[in-house]
């Protein structure tokens, strides 16, 4: 049933579609990477200390090339990343990330366009953790996503955890959604 109500798509809940309404469909448009859009994957990219100075850039470079793919081409990224001389482990990790960043921030720039910009935070019913027992910081994370649950937030800035802007979903091991609230 549930299934039928809401499909999950890029981690936003999003409401049925009316019959004839599928024209709306929005094709990718690359004018959508807007100079915000293209900031904030740089800063994300740039705040993993660990990819090599020097090499950041081929990294950037394919974060935004995969932007153009509306942000699903991870291959690239994860390329970039291997050719940075990163672990093949921690590549699939950071690029995990960085396309899931993308993602949000794509189809939330689209969602503006449409004048909607607060969401309210979904915890999905299960812990966002992996391993097992999870590690004090999952375990913390996890029971703050479980708090944020119904918070709204404007879906450009993300909603305040623990001090840090946090985006449903986007952290490693999370299964938290969104669901757009609409603005009449
Ligand atoms: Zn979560």
């Amino acid at each position: 049933m549930l299934r039928k109500l809401f499909s999950r798509k890029n981690n936003t809940i999003q409401r049925p579609l009316s019959e004839g309404a599928t024209a709306l469909a929005v094709k990718f448009d690359p004018k959508l990477i807007t100079p915000f859009i293209e900031k904030d994957i740089r800063e994300f990219v740039l705040s993993f200390d660990e990819i090599p100075q020097g090499k950041q850039k081929i990294v950037i470079d394919a974060a935004l090339e995969s932007l153009k793919g509306g942000g699903g081409n991870s291959f690239v990224v994860f390329t970039a990343l291997q050719a940075a001389g990163m672990e093949k482990k921690r590549s699939l990790v950071i690029t995990d990330l960085i396309i899931k960043r993308s993602r949000w921030r794509v189809n939330t720039q689209r969602q503006t366009i449409t004048g909607i910009f607060e969401a309210e935070w979904v915890w999905a019913g299960a812990p966002c953790i992996t391993s097992n027992p999870p590690s004090p910081e999952e375990a913390e994370m996890s029971e703050q996503h479980k708090a944020a649950n119904g918070r709204k937030f404007d879906i450009r800035e993300g909603l305040l955890i623990d001090g840090k802007k946090q985006f449903p979903g986007l952290a490693y091991n999370c299964k938290c959604v969104s669901r757009i609230v609409l603005p009449f």
